[in-house]
């Protein structure tokens, strides 16, 4: 085993959004920071890849502007962001139905009416929960009582027809789950942010983010390619065998490998997402908006290039479809079979241009869920990542930042 020989103040593992919003906030203090990443690229979950003039993400997932960590550490500007239409396209038994958020487009507001999505009891009990998670403080959303979102909207008055023609679809393509088994904290937390923000997606692939945390830090902060395979007495050893000497040492794996490097933690269960992209001769939809579909064959499909032209060369559509669990067998021929009913459209032509299944998602939120962790773990060793907060990029972010805090305080900064 070789020794690298100077000693660096941090080491952090991992080069998620988690561990380098660490090394960000680490930095800014003054600390020497290294960030070790076993992969080719940063990113971690956030990574997009050219193929054949597709821009593909590694699974779907969007981008939410009202992110407070997101608004303290980005330059949205930089990110030349495209939004969605603020709502969604619902596929029923009895056609299609569209929600659109009425505080945004007034204009809408018919959509919702009886008859058609919402009775008034539910458009009653929607004005209310939107009134009340946009404008309390976020420390009363925090500290509400923790049960399923499911029991939440029962009793914030919603009907069962409302529950599952608008919020059990939805919902799943936020939550990777489809029984709204997910704490109500993390519900509540998340519709704050729908509500207050924009959901887009970056011009330049879902990897934009992190490539803009990286740029932020010092030339040279960054390894690619070193994966650490264990945690020495003061630092951390490569794979190459090489030992790296740290005063703290920050794993920012994400949850199997954090497990592995620090014996004892535990980590949550996740959730298993596979999403399709299938290339179309042309836009099935011609607008920039989430379809889900009330029978839950999947959970959301969106026509990539109708929110950003540039996933798509000129001529052909990229359309992403994602679904639990992993690509089991028929599923393929299940979701074009599904695809040609919710867009109208004959499928069968389409290309599948790729498939990404990601085995650890999103963590298993059920209640009781807190929203935050201590990340120290052992005297000099600290643990971030979306595993000790919660599974979204807020979470991983907000993780990365008490892992820094709680460093500096360590270290007596
Ligand atoms: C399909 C999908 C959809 C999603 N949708 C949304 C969404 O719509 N909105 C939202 O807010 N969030 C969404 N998320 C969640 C969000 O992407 C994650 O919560 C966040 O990216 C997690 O970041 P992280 O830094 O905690 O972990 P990771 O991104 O997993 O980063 C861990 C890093 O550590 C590296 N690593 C692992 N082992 C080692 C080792 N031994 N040595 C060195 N490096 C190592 C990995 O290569 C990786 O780069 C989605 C996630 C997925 C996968």
């Amino acid at each position: 085993m070789s020794a690298s020989r100077s000693i660096t103040d941090v080491l952090v593992i991992g080069a998620g959004v988690a561990g380098l919003a660490c090394a960000q906030d680490l930095c800014a203090a003054g600390l020497g920071v290294r960030v070790l990443e076993a992969s080719d690229a940063v990113g971690g979950r956030m990574r997009s890849d050219r193929h054949d003039g597709f821009l593909v993400d590694r699974g779907f997932q969007v981008f939410n502007t009202s992110y407070p960590q997101v608004r303290r550490r980005l330059e949205l500007r930089d990110l030349w962001l495209r939004p969605f239409t603020p709502g969604v396209l619902i596929h029923t038994a009895r056609g299609r139905l569209r929600f659109t958020d009425p505080s945004r487009r007034p204009r809408t507001l018919p959509d919702l009416l009886p008859g058609r999505l919402a009775g008034p009891r539910d458009l009653l009990a929607l004005g209310a929960l939107s009134a009340r998670d946009m404008l309390a403080p976020v420390r009363m959303v925090k500290h509400a009582e923790d049960r399923t979102t499911r029991t939440a909207l029962a009793a914030a008055g919603f009907s069962e027809d409302f529950v599952e023609t608008f919020f059990r679809p939805f919902l799943s393509g936020v939550f990777l789950e489809d029984e709204l088994e997910t704490s109500s904290r993390v519900f509540h937390l998340i519709w704050r942010s729908m509500l207050r923000g924009t959901l887009c997606l970056p011009g330049a692939g879902i990897q934009a983010v992190p490539r803009a945390l990286a740029a932020t830090l010092p030339d040279g902060a960054v390894s690619l390619e070193t994966p650490v395979v264990a945690l020495g007495d003061g630092g951390a050893v490569t794979a190459a065998g090489t030992e790296i000497p740290a005063r703290a040492v920050v794993v920012a794996t994400g949850p199997g490998p954090a497990a592995e490097l620090l014996p004892g933690i535990d980590v949550p269960a996740y959730r298993v997402v596979t999403t399709y992209y299938h290339v179309a001769p042309g836009s099935p939809l011609g607008e920039p908006t989430l379809l889900v579909d009330t029978a839950r064959r999947f959970l959301d499909t969106v026509v990539l290039s109708d929110v950003v032209p540039g996933h798509a060369p000129a001529g052909a559509a990229l359309v992403a479809t994602s679904v639990l669990g992993t690509d089991g067998e028929g599923r393929q021929g299940a979701v074009r079979e599904a695809l040609a009913e919710v867009y109208g459209t004959d499928t069968a032509g389409w290309d599948l241009l790729t498939v990404r299944t990601v085995p650890d998602a999103l963590p298993v939120m059920t209640p009781p869920q807190p929203l935050s962790r201590t990340s120290r773990v052992t005297a000099g060793r600290y643990v971030c990542g979306d595993h000790r907060a919660t599974g979204s990029v807020q979470g991983a972010l907000a993780s990365g930042a008490r892992a820094a805090r709680e460093v500096l305080r360590d270290l007596g900064r």
